[in-house]
């Protein structure tokens, strides 16, 4: 369906919500026609900015009426296209349900608005003592609520675990208009609704409120940066320091393309010459954290490390993490376009998935660099490409499909944190049979049942 600016939705939209709360002039739309998976595009609608619970379930409630498609979006970071308007739809942004409504120590839990961001919450908790341990590297745009919907990982993963275990509850939209409330409750009983809404990519509920449990600071922390002469070296470490039972924080790689970029734009002093760069850091009761660290740099210079540099303060610690969080912003500076695939692997399969990136890439002509929260096995290569020329974008389709799919004969998957959203649709009859598709698609139904949430995503349509 397609709307004008005076089509009855939209003045009923803009009724209920105001003029400030609406756009859907054409120059307006086209900043919401992708988000970070640029590849494909298309305007939407309209966009509304809700500034309540009640006001997300008016337009679900009215774009129901005018059988239109709703897409929820918090900041737009989403790598797999989670916010194209498939076909159009209206666009429900988040980011005017911001607040961070409660901080409870007693409990340790925070109640926070979905458009909330993932740093907004970090600064809030500063001086308390706590911390909300899901960290995208997208922390500093992405909100809780895109968190939630993608079940976002990030560095600190490894230790800490994914967004849906730091999450006690949400309040959401349903696709029928109607609000429920799932948890805050310690254990609940019944089936874990909760657990199926977290990851599903706005296709089942719009979250507009999320209770998040609050994690106690460590006490202290070792960090490390490492530089290994090749990828085999770093990643045979990787696989002994995890074998050996240690469960650092995060162990971060960077390979040398990406490590070129990082140095052309910020000058740490890295050598050009190494094949790869981990970030290693181990946290908790100070007591202990010598011995980890020590063991760790034993099984780096087992796998010949080059060079072990340990931050002596806690300025130098956030120096060392600097080089890995502006690692994805360095590449801009290396084409005008690209492509961050999310694949992962058995951990020890990563030697293999690294090498194979580059080859497909070479058969395809385009240059990949990576960074991988290796400590998971979770892969980042970052293809890239100019979107202006279509035979290239088209190449860069075809290699990030095949690097999935080496992913899949890994015994891994195509997306550790990204979420399936338009990109890697085709790919989830790969993963499931056809009687998993049909439960999904009749769990949908049941939160979904118009299948006006976000549809195009997450779960193919199965032909009958
Ligand atoms: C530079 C960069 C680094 C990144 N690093 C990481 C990383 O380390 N780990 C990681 O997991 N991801 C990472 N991402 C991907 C992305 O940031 C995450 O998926 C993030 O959780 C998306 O949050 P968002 O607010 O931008 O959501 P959006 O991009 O706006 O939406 C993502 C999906 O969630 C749905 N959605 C959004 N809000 C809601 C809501 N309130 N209710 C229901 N559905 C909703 C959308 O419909 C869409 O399907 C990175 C992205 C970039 C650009």
């Amino acid at each position: 369906m397609t709307t004008t600016t005076h089509s009855p939705l939209i003045q009923q939209l803009r009724a209920r919500l105001g003029s400030e709360g609406i756009l859907s002039a054409a120059s307006d739309l086209i900043v919401y026609e992708c988000d970070g998976f640029t590849i494909e595009k298309n305007v939407p609608d309209a966009v509304v900015f809700p500034r309540s619970t009640d006001e997300v379930a008016q337009v679900v409630k009215l774009c129901n009426q005018y059988d239109m498609p709703v897409v929820a979006r918090g900041a737009g970071t989403s790598l797999a296209g989670g916010c194209l308007p498939v076909g159009g739809g209206v666009v429900v942004m988040l980011t005017r349900m911001k607040q961070i409504l409660q901080v409870d120590l007693r409990d340790r839990l925070a109640v926070v608005e979905a458009g909330a961001l993932n740093i907004q919450l970090g600064r809030a908790l500063a001086g308390t003592g706590y911390h909300f341990a899901p960290d995208p590297s997208s922390e500093g745009a992405s909100t809780i609520g895109g968190n939630v919907a993608t079940n976002a990982g990030g560095p600190h993963t490894l230790k800490y675990g994914v967004t849906g275990i730091h999450v006690l509850g949400v309040e959401a939209v349903l696709g029928d208009g109607s609000i429920v409330r799932l948890g805050p409750v310690a254990d609940p009983p019944g089936l874990d609704l909760l657990g199926v809404l977290i990851g599903s990519e706005g296709t089942l509920a719009i979250v507009t409120k999320v209770w998040v449990r609050l994690t106690p600071n460590p006490q202290d922390y070792r960090a490390m940066r490492v530089i290994f002469d090749t990828v085999d070296d770093a990643t045979g470490a990787i696989s002994d320091i995890i074998g050996a039972g240690i469960i650092p924080a995060a162990m971060e790689l960077m390979d040398q393309g990406i490590v070129a970029a990082v140095e052309e734009a910020f000058h740490f002093g890295f050598p050009l010459d190494a094949e790869a760069i981990v970030v290693i850091e181990v946290d908790g009761p100070a007591a202990g954290l010598d011995q980890q660290r020590d063991r760790i740099i034993e099984f780096c210079k087992k796998h010949g490390a080059r060079e072990v540099l340990q931050a002596a303060s806690a300025e130098e610690r956030e120096k060392l993490w600097k080089c890995r969080k502006l690692a994805v912003g360095a590449v801009g500076r290396l084409s005008p376009s690209y492509c961050i695939q999310d694949g992962v692997v058995p951990r020890t399969r990563l030697p293999h998935i690294l090498r194979r990136v580059t080859e497909i890439g070479n058969s395809h002509g385009i240059r990949i660099v990576n960074v991988a929260h290796a400590g998971d096995g979770n892969v980042h290569p970052i293809l890239l490409f100019d979107e202006r020329n279509r035979e290239e974008v088209d190449r860069v389709l075809a290699a990030g499909r095949e690097l999935l799919q080496e992913c899949i004969e890994c015994g891994g998957s195509v997306t550790a944190e990204h979420g399936i959203g338009v990109e890697k649709i085709d790919f989830m009859s790969r993963l499931f049979d056809r009687s998993d598709l049909e439960a999904m698609t009749r769990v949908r139904q049941a939160f979904n049942p118009s299948g006006l949430l976000n549809p195009g995503k997450l779960i193919p349509q199965i032909d009958p």
